[in-house]
């Protein structure tokens, strides 16, 4: 099979990218995502009839921020988007008049990292991203495992805290209250209210006020040793690493991948992270341990890892 799309649908923009084999992006185009379902279907299919111009393709792979029904036809909830068994294979499939794949957009970008990231020549992968939220996807056996009803490696939603901080999802306690981007601002403003000392560089990138702190000044003030900075990026990379430990006895993978905005600060947090998952991980003087490595597609796996799965068919 020759070129297929990749879809990406973001919080504010919809992606569509022509796809070699080699996983190589030859063309993209960006459109902005609409508030409604049905404006959703109309932006995809006007993104994929640009993007295909010139082409022949001959398949499309979308990859959806929702629980993905088993048969990769239907979107059956999304917390971000008002997606409700939305039949978004169906949808656009008659529109666009080829065969359409939907995936779920974490397991979508673990496929990419596994393909033609950082998982390459590994069998067992499980990959976590670490963006707003926190997402993932498992690949044991060559294979990326979905679960029976297609809603598997929902990480970010395992409860590491009983009782602890309410989530988005209704639940308390949940991972990525921990280790996300979120949870990260949060490290940052308590720690920059307690010692506002430690916190000069950072508050200097923002508006001056801890209310005013984003995940870009903290991003920016780490590399510039700021301590609450980094100390925010160490304490995310505790709950991580501890996470991944967890994982390891559940899944006991030769890699997990760790991607996501957060992780675009590589050493800084993956160092952390490492330290961590070795501090928890059961038996480990006795084990062999597996990788942490940095993802290497960046905001691109999602895309890529859709138009593989479509390809694969
Ligand atoms: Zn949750």
């Amino acid at each position: 099979m020759g070129l297929t799309i990749g879809v990406d649908i973001g919080g504010t923009k919809i992606a569509a990218g022509v796809v070699d084999e080699e996983g190589s992006i030859l063309e993209t185009v960006k459109v902005p995502t609409p508030p409604t379902p049905e404006g959703i279907v109309d932006a995809i299919v006007e993104a994929v009839r640009q993007v295909s111009a010139g082409h022949t393709i001959e398949a499309v792979g979308i990859g959806a921020a929702g629980y993905v029904d088993d048969k990769r036809a239907t979107v059956l909830f999304a917390p971000n988007i008002n997606w409700r068994h939305e039949a978004l294979k169906d949808k656009v499939e008659q529109r666009v008049g080829l065969p359409v794949v939907v995936e779920n957009d974490a397991n979508a970008a673990a496929w990419g990292e596994y393909r033609f990231g950082a998982g390459q020549g590994h069998s067992d992968v499980i990959c976590i991203t670490l963006g707003t939220g926190l997402g993932g996807g498992i690949i044991i056996g060559n294979k990326l495992r979905r679960g029976r009803f297609g809603v598997a490696a929902e990480f970010g939603h395992i409860r590491v805290v009983p009782d602890g901080l309410l989530c988005g999802c209704g639940s308390q306690g949940c991972w990525e209250q921990y280790a996300s981007g979120r949870a990260l601002v949060r490290y940052a403003k308590q720690r920059a209210n307690a010692t506002p000392e430690n916190a000069e560089t950072l508050l200097a990138l923002g508006d001056g006020s801890v209310e005013g702190i984003e995940g870009r000044h903290i991003s920016a003030a780490a590399r510039q040793g700021d301590p609450v900075a980094v100390d925010s990026f160490r304490e995310l990379a505790r709950w991580a690493g501890a996470g991944l430990a967890d994982l390891a006895s559940l899944f006991d993978p030769s890699a997990f991948i760790v991607g996501g905005g957060v992780a675009d600060e590589g050493e800084l947090v993956l160092d952390p992270i490492r330290k961590s998952f070795r501090r928890w991980l059961i038996g480990g003087e006795w084990r062999p341990h597996a990788q942490v490595l940095a993802a290497q597609l960046g905001g691109k796996a999602g895309l890529v890892g859709a138009a593989d799965l479509a390809r694969q068919g």
